[in-house]
Order: structure tokens, then sequence, then C-alpha cells
């Protein structure tokens, strides 16, 4: 089965198409950030309407790119939710119209398990059960997965996501959007062990997670030593190290909990902060430390992505699973209702 997939749930429009039998066959995307960054953050409606002039080019590429006429393009998956509701809506009232010309079924597809599938497109997928580390700009989730639609979430933040705390973190001391990146950057400068900063939540039990007070704790340290005229580009690096290596370190403690745990041996990690190389070595060297395995999907999938949005779609779709007569798109949706699918 070939399913087109398109993804619109913020700043970037994804779209890709992916074949049951020979994999990924291509996939583009356009990223708004440039249109945001003056901004310093996602300005919703400008996310909208910037994704109705991206799609129909993109769909033509994506097409061209993997030689496949429209008549040979079996399903469409989009983004339903989470995300926000007006990018959300455009995705779906194209993905459903052109469901319509084209006489194929259309789904829409949950983001985060977009997210969590994307390991799937690599080499060496990740085998079920595996514990899942969501980690993206709206979501730090810790989930069991034990096959598509089997999810058991075993903690979460109780206020910002980790990429969410990168972003706003990277703001206060001003740096560019989106933070994430910004920070990994300067902290590759930094001088480990200047400062040191809180692991939050990892003094009691559990496998829930806290940022915004680490938020706070960097923005006092660099106001600090902007009042004390030490604001170079040292420091700054320093700074950013210490943060970096207080969410990396605490996401680790919470993973090695998870799969401590679980008894699981297989770590996947997902979302656009999976993209971080010290968050990767970290995790390795603890999985590694319990003879476990970590997965995560190429740099670019890490991120939104259109081809995460048809793998997904696609084993749903070859599944029998379908969208009714209405259109779905919806600012919030737990992962553990999704429906399960058997294979
Ligand atoms: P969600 O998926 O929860 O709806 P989103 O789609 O906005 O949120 P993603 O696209 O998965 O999030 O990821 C974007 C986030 O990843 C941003 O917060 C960004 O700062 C962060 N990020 C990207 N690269 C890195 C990196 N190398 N290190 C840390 N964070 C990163
Ligand atoms: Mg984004
Ligand atoms: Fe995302």
């Amino acid at each position: 089965m070939r399913v087109l997939g398109i993804e619109t749930s913020c700043d970037e429009t994804g779209v890709a198409l992916y074949d049951s039998e020979r994999g990924l066959l291509a996939d583009a995307l356009f990223s708004q950030i440039d249109l945001h960054r003056i901004y310093g953050g996602v300005v919703p409606e400008l996310a909208s309407r910037d994704h109705v002039k991206r799609l129909v080019p993109l769909v033509r590429e994506v097409l061209e790119r993997a030689g496949v006429a429209e008549g040979e393009v079996d399903g469409i998956a989009y983004t339903a939710g989470p995300g926000l509701v007006g990018a959300l809506l455009v995705g779906g009232a194209f993905a459903r119209a052109l469901a319509f010309a084209w006489q194929v079924p259309a789904l829409g597809v949950h983001h985060m398990e977009g997210h969590l599938l994307a390991p799937m497109l690599e080499d060496r997928p990740p085998e079920f059960p595996f514990v899942a580390l969501l980690v993206s700009g709206g979501h730090t989730q810790l989930v069991r997965v034990d096959g598509i639609g089997q999810y058991q979430l075993l903690g979460e933040s109780l206020d910002d996501a980790a990429g969410e705390a990168f972003d706003k973190t990277a703001k206060l001391m001003g740096l560019r959007y989106p933070g994430g990146p910004e920070i990994a950057r300067l902290a590759e400068q930094g001088q480990s062990g200047r400062f040191v900063f809180p692991r939050p939540m990892t003094d009691r039990p559990g496998l829930d997670f806290s940022f915004s007070g680490l938020k706070t704790f960097t923005l006092n340290t660099w106001q600090r030593c902007v009042a004390e005229g030490d604001d170079g580009e040292q420091t700054r690096s320093d700074v950013a190290l210490a943060f970096e290596q207080a969410v990396v370190e605490t996401l680790t403690i919470k993973c090695r909990r998870a799969l401590k745990a679980t008894g699981l041996k297989r770590l996947v990690i997902a979302g656009g902060v999976s993209a971080n190389r010290r968050l990767r070595a970290s995790l390795e060297q603890m999985a590694g430390g319990l003879k476990g395995e970590l997965f995560y999907a190429r740099t670019e999938f890490c991120t939104d992505n259109g081809a995460m949005i048809a793998y997904a779609g696609c084993q749903r779709l070859m599944a029998g699973q379908q969208d009714g007569v209405g259109l779905e798109a919806r600012a919030r949706w737990p992962l553990e209702q999704l429906p399960s699918i058997v294979n």
C-alpha cells in the first residue's frame, strides 16, 4: 500500500510518500522558521496561511521525485492533532479534499504516534515492546509501547516540555528561535563544571518531569552574570552547557528508571529533542550499562516531517482504519485514546 502523508500541526509543512513494500519513496519539507523567527516563536495564524501556500507544490514535488502518478496512491494520512487547530484544519481539509478527488481513503493520524514510530523508518527499526521517551516542543512523556496503539503512559512533564524549556531558556538568554539547536551549539564551547544546575524531581521516586524551575534557575544565573558584567560568549556557553547537562541527566535518570520498572531492554527516543547529541550519547551509555539498546530516527525525522505521518498512517490504513465523514482536528488528544491495531 502506498500512502501520502501530510503534516501541518505546527510550523513545518511536511509531505511524504511511503510504500509498505518498498519503504519511504520521497519526502519534502518546508520549514517556516524564518517566518516566525522575528516574533521569537510560532504565530498560529501565520502558520496556517503558510501551510495553504506550500501544500500543492510539496505534493507535486514528492510525487515527481517518487516517480508515482496520482492514480497510484492508495491512501492519504494527515496529522489530525495534537497541534495548532488552524494549522491542523488546513492539512486536514487539504488531505480530505485530495482523498475525495482521488477516491482513496483518508485517515487522521496522531502527531505523537508519528514521532514515536519515526525510528521505524531506519535500517534497524526497534522491535516491540519498548520504552519510548517522547521529547518534543510540546511533549515530554515516557510511554510503554507494546505495539501500534498499545500505549501506556508511564510519566510526563507536569509543566514545560523539554523542547519548550530549551526554547524558552534560549529566548531568555537572547538566543534565536528555535532554542534547542542554538543551546546545543553554544554548549559545545562550554566549560563543564563552572555552573551546576538542579536535576528536577530526580530526588524522589516516579517518572514525571518538571522543567519550568530549571528554566527560572538558568535565567537567574544568567541575569546574575549579566549584572556582574560577565555576559560574554564564553559565559553564555557555560550557562548553555549547564542547562543542557541538567536536562540530559534528568531525562537519563528517568529513562533508566523506566527501563528498570518495566524490565524492558529497548529504549526509543523521538521528537525534536531526540536530535540532541548529548542526549543520545548519555542514553546510549545508560542503556548499554543495562545491556539494553537505544533507537532513534535520523536527525531530519526527529523534528516534524511528513514521513512519520505517512508511515503511521500506512500501518493503520492497512489495518482497515479510515476516517468517518467528519474532519478531525484536535488541539488536544491523549495518545492512550488511540485504538490498537492487530496484525
Ligand atoms: P510536538 O511534537 O510536541 O507537537 P513540536 O512539533 O513543536 O511539538 P518537534 O518538531 O518535535 O516539536 O521538535 C521541536 C523542538 O525540538 C523544539 O523545541 C526545538 O528546540 C527542539 N530541538 C530541535 N533540535 C534540538 C537539539 N539539537 N537539542 C535540543 N532540542 C532540540
Ligand atoms: Mg517545528
Ligand atoms: Fe512535533
